[in-house]
């Protein structure tokens, strides 16, 4: 079942949102080459307690930190480690989420570590214009698979693959709700949108095949041919007019 929010839990979404925004706005400042992962999960925390809200991820199905960071060749997942230090020419998706006053706010950003080369570059620039193609589909009156299909042709028209495991969700006052919204899929399929319904979009995009594994340590997702991989997030309200992001400063 689809949950349709009032406009009161709208307002605490948007708190949970902005404090997710937040994390991600410090993380563009200070992920550099000689910071660690385990660097930028202390930096989440305080952030996310100073605002009053607590991680979401954080004991979520056991994962033991508040965020995930994804460096390289890995999807989505990856545990912050004082032994993962970013180096210049890497890329790190980092993927944040925040419980305010009991609704959820859920992001995501693939940064680049210094300077990555020009079809690195592209990764980003695709993924994160894939998200933007699906928001640009969350209109009342659309249908979930419009979301899904824009995300996928927009990634496979120029020349990447979208992960096929790995869905965005519904959202509130849980991390997961209905309904899952695939990154591929055909427009003019599943259910209609309705104004007050809330989506976390989140394309994982890989630069070969789509396929993945997941390593030992239970949690991290990587390409199963190493082939870099970038992650983008926004969680949105669909509305009478244009989706209202809630992920945003
Ligand atoms: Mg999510």
């Amino acid at each position: 079942m689809i949950v349709l929010k009032s406009s009161h839990e709208l307002a605490l979404m948007r708190q949970a949102g902005r404090i997710v925004a937040q994390v991600l706005e410090r993380f563009r400042e200070v992920v550099r080459p000689g910071i660690s992962t385990l660097d930028l999960e202390r930096i989440a925390s305080h952030i996310i307690e100073r605002e009053g809200a607590i991680p979401s991820f954080k004991g979520y199905r056991g994962f033991p930190a508040a965020i995930c960071a994804s460096i390289n060749e890995e999807i989505v997942h990856g545990i912050p480690s004082p032994e993962r230090v970013l180096e210049e020419g890497d890329i790190i998706s980092l993927d944040v989420g925040a419980i305010y006053r009991g609704y959820h706010g859920d992001a995501a950003i693939t940064l680049p570590v210094g300077q990555v080369d020009g079809e690195v570059q592209r990764l980003l620039q695709v993924t994160q214009g894939a998200l933007e193609a699906g928001i640009a589909q969350s209109y009342a009156g659309k249908r979930l698979g419009d979301i899904s299909a824009a995300i996928q042709r927009y990634v496979e028209n120029r020349g990447f693959n979208v992960v096929r495991e790995y869905t965005g969700h519904g959202i509130g006052q849980e991390m997961h709700e209905d309904p899952q919204i695939p990154n591929f899929g055909q427009p003019n399929r599943g259910p209609r949108l309705r104004p007050g319904m809330t989506f976390a979009l989140e394309p994982m995009v890989m630069m070969g095949d789509w396929r993945t594994r997941t390593l030992s340590d239970g949690w991290t997702v990587v390409t199963a041919d190493g082939s870099l991989s970038a992650h983008f997030e926004h969680t949105l309200v669909v509305t009478n007019g244009e989706p209202e992001i809630l992920t945003k400063l």
